[in-house]
């Protein structure tokens, strides 16, 4: 075992708990085993977690408390009474995010945190530790059924250090090497000679697992794909996926690249560890912290199973701040579960469908959903980048950057195709040389800019 991994099991976490009261391995110990309830255990698992939720919500949070919702509703139905509170959009939280703080919890006690603002302006909120926590042991849970423990050796391939050049580099880099583990890699600007550079440090550092975002990950794995054979990770487990739709052709090259299966999680910063892939491919949710709804996006009905639709959640631990049947900004599609592998009971998604501002809106009102142009974007040899902005309702820009910039004859082609897509909006193509990515790195192809 290497040291570190030995100091964090050994020392790092026993201090933690003893001296912070630290309870992340209790609460993975819980998540393991409730990974196996019957449906309706688990279901019995969020009625009370949901009762105690809405109970503070309608006595202490001010959002909630003039909604005309009794405690006898909820203790008799927690679930029916959830379904009367209104969904609860990112800009509708706001305009005014104090009105969802619990008046009755101790403001010392309160965790900041913010969205890197990959979407707009970013998002402040609070959380408690209870669960932050709980969103950790949701972590190491799904890392533990790919056979990665508390301490694993990883490797993060980021899209930009910019978000981390904001902290003090030096106490971050301390804190990773020595506290978590791991070491932070640039997948953007590699050069053929930094290329071999990552390629001696993975030989030598030998991780356990490497963890980014899709985008970063396929870029690094494109890269390496020609040098793959002076690679040699003796220790790799898993590449996890975190943050963006993980495409399959992206899946493919990162397998092939790294030689070892790409694991996707399902997470965000304002929403937790929502679902982990197993080994037998499903997306299994996280219920146990979280119930997830997934919604009609013209009727905010919950959708048909097989239908996509808009992910909305009601973190259940959370009670310092809590939102209730937020609107997340992701669209997905329900699974239905099928025998697991490792026994897991946990419902699942069947796919996530990325963003919810990557769907377009026509002026009929029908919504299409922005992975097309994604598809559509293989056929085009010429073509190393591409971003598709709908302005408004009529409008889109399409930026284009082309490998070869003289040759522009699949521009019009390109633009023909995504137009007859978007039937009543003009699309009109735009040749740039870089189309830059947010600063959390993480680069979106299809970005509707207005509210449905
Ligand atoms: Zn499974």
């Amino acid at each position: 075992m290497n040291p570190q991994k030995f100091f964090i099991e050994h020392a790092l976490y026993p201090a933690m708990e003893r001296l912070k009261g630290n309870r992340i391995r209790a609460y993975f110990q819980e998540l393991c085993a409730s990974a196996q309830l019957s449906p309706k255990e688990l279901q019995q698992l969020q009625r009370q977690r949901l009762q105690t939720l809405l109970n503070v919500c309608i006595a202490s949070v001010p959002a909630y408390k003039g909604l005309g919702i009794t405690q006898e509703e909820i203790d008799a139905d927690p679930f029916a009474a959830l379904q009367k509170i209104p969904l609860l959009s990112k800009r509708e939280f706001q305009k005014d995010p104090d009105r969802y703080l619990n008046l009755d919890f101790d403001p010392a006690a309160r965790i900041a945190n913010r969205t890197g603002g990959s979407t707009g302006e970013p998002l402040k909120f609070y959380m408690d530790r209870y669960s932050v926590e709980h969103y950790e042991a949701a972590r190491w849970r799904g890392l533990s059924w790919w056979g990665i423990t508390f301490g694993s050796r990883s490797v993060m391939i980021w899209g930009n250090p910019i978000e981390l050049s904001t902290k003090d580099q030096r106490s971050a880099k301390f804190k990773d090497q020595v506290l978590k583990n791991r070491t932070v890699l640039s997948a953007y600007d590699l050069t053929s000679e930094k290329l071999d550079e990552y390629i001696a440090f993975l030989n030598r550092y030998q991780p356990e697992y490497l963890y980014g975002y899709a985008t970063a990950l396929y870029t690094f794995a494109s890269l390496l794909l020609p040098r793959r054979e002076k690679l040699h990770l003796r220790h790799l487990k898993a590449v996890v996926s975190t943050s963006e739709t993980l495409h399959d052709y992206q899946r493919k090259a990162i397998e092939a690249a790294l030689s070892c299966p790409v694991v996707n999680e399902y997470g965000a910063r304002d929403a937790g560890i929502l679902a982990y892939q197993c080994p037998c491919g499903q997306m299994h949710i996280t219920a146990e912290n979280v119930i997830l709804e997934v919604l009609n996006p013209e009727t905010f009905a919950p959708a048909a199973p097989g239908e996509s639709g808009l992910v909305v959640t009601t973190d259940l631990n959370n009670l310092a701040m809590p939102r209730l049947r937020y609107l997340l900004g992701d669209t997905a599609t329900l699974g239905q579960e099928s025998r697991c592998c490792r026994g897991i009971t946990l419902p699942v998604i069947a796919h996530l469908d990325g963003r919810e501002d990557a769907i377009f809106k026509l002026p009929s009102g029908k919504l299409v959903h922005g992975n097309f142009i994604n598809q559509l974007s293989r056929k085009c040899q010429n073509l190393a980048q591409f971003q598709l902005v709908q302005t408004d309702l009529t409008h889109a820009q399409l930026k284009l950057v082309l490998k070869d910039p003289i040759q522009r004859q699949e521009v019009d082609a390109f633009t023909q195709d995504v137009s007859s897509f978007l039937p009543g909006v003009t699309v009109e193509p735009q040749v740039v040389d870089a189309i830059a990515v947010s600063a959390s790195g993480k680069f979106r192809y299809a970005i509707r800019s207005f509210a449905l």
